[in-house]
């Protein structure tokens, strides 16, 4: 039985690191606490309690987790310090420890927040609090970010199964599992009843949709096409060897779907792909390249890729380099690799020393800025579909075509939320977006 009156007129701040699912979970989180009457914090306000959900993906990941904590303790002084996500998770307790922190929650026990909120002593009175994480996580727990009354982010999946090399995102999140279709199907018409017209499906493995239900991504994305009020659906990553080809022909010929794709390559050598156990090899991922831009020759692709990795030789590199030059890509996300405690790849002999790294991921990058300048010049002058976003800077807003190209237009807060089609124009000054001739 939850004591009702543990929050009364209190004052809830919210800290996300990391993903779009941390931040899909931390709106949920949000939702719980203000079903009993906590507010939410205005910009600047104090606090009585402060929710952290961290990210752990790297050691520098960890970092700023600490580093964020430290500060959200001196911006709310006296705040009852909630610590939760992959951080919590892998290390609760090296996060009890700490300064400020009242209570550590792992993955499973995030949105059961309420009961752990039970008196708010702090950590002074009776020591900071670990509900002891669960090794073996298998709750799903649905979740819809809100925060942005443009884009939304549905989590469909949780956890993963594959436990590559250099991952510990298997530990942290646990196995994979989902909410139903039409559990999500109900979440999107919520999404859509409120005003919101774009939903990015997030999750871990996502592909792996249907595991914990007997359902699968394709049934997903066909179930949730068909949602009216939703003007689009991004994919966000998803594996290369489970982005069928019916799926991508799906998408090609969907109401709602929009023909941007982002998928992991991690590496474009055969070798260090061995080595990091992913499951596919350069060939069934220039084949997923190749069958997008059949079918959908304008679609955006991002691709992420981990530079540094151990076993990644001069040589393997180099064939890697050569790999994603070739590919008719949009956009790079380079990592550097980051030693993580526990895993297997902590196994293999050969160390990339941080400068060569370094370089590595300087030439990625360079090629990553070349492919982006290269997709978005073929657009100047072509006639385009945006959906406009909420965020103003400097005067200026900014909003997104299906295929993921920016643009940029003085502030009018009539299109916020709107839709228009457009004539893509050139750049803008610091060639970060695409101006409109009319529209
Ligand atoms: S697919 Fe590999 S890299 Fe991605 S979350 Fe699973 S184990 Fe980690």
């Amino acid at each position: 039985m939850i004591d009702k009156t543990v929050f009364e007129n209190k004052i809830a701040a919210y800290y996300t690191l990391g993903c779009k699912l941390n931040f899909a979970e931390t709106s949920t989180i949000g939702k719980v606490l203000s079903e009993q009457g906590v507010r939410k914090a205005r910009p600047g306000e104090k606090a009585d309690i402060c929710v952290v959900n961290t990210c752990s993906v790297t050691e520098l990941a960890d970092k700023k987790c600490r580093q964020a904590i430290r500060r959200i303790g001196k911006q709310h002084p006296g705040a009852f310090i909630v610590v939760t996500g992959c951080y919590a998770q892998l290390k609760p307790e090296e996060v009890s420890r700490i300064e400020g922190v009242d209570l550590v929650l792992g993955a499973e026990q995030k949105l059961d927040i309420l009961q752990y909120l039970d008196d708010l002593k702090k950590k002074e009175e009776r020591g900071a609090v670990i509900a002891s994480p669960t090794k073996d996580i298998r709750t799903f727990s649905p979740s819809c970010s809100a925060d942005d009354r443009t884009r939304h982010f549905l989590k469909v999946q949780d956890g993963c199964d594959y436990f590559c090399s250099y991952c510990t995102i298997p530990f942290a999140r646990g196995r994979s599992r989902n909410g139903t279709i039409a559990s999500m199907v109900k979440q999107a018409e919520e999404v859509a009843a409120q005003g919101g017209k774009e939903i990015v499906l997030t999750g871990v493995n996502i592909g792996d949709f249907g595991k914990s239900t007997g359902e699968t991504f394709i049934d997903l994305i066909r179930a949730l096409d068909e949602v009216d009020g939703i003007v689009r659906y991004r994919i966000s990553s998803i594996e290369p060897n489970l982005i069928t080809d019916e799926a991508i022909d799906f998408v090609a010929h969907s109401k709602r779907f929009a023909p941007h794709f982002h998928i992991p390559l991690q590496s474009g050598s055969d070798d260090v792909l061995k080595l990091m156990r992913r499951r596919y090899d350069t060939a069934l991922f220039r084949h997923k390249i190749e069958k997008i831009k059949e079918v959908m020759p304008d679609a955006f692709i991002g691709v992420d890729v981990i530079v540094g990795t151990r076993g990644e030789t001069d040589a393997y590199f180099e064939n890697a380099r050569t790999f994603i030059e070739s590919l008719d890509i949009s956009q790079l996300h380079v990592f550097s690799y980051s030693e993580r405690p526990g895993t297997q790849a902590l196994k293999i002999d050969h160390i990339v020393d941080p400068k060569t790294k370094h370089a590595r991921s300087q030439q990625l990058l360079d090629i990553s800025d070349r492919k982006l300048h290269t997709f978005y010049e073929a657009h100047i002058g072509r006639k385009a579909e945006v959906l406009f976003e909420q965020t103003r800077k400097g005067g200026m807003m900014h909003g997104f075509t299906e295929n993921y190209i920016k643009v940029e237009i003085p502030y009018n807060s009539s299109l916020v939320n709107e839709t228009r089609q457009v004539t893509l124009g050139d750049w803008n000054e610091d060639k970060t977006a695409l101006k409109i001739y009319d529209f």
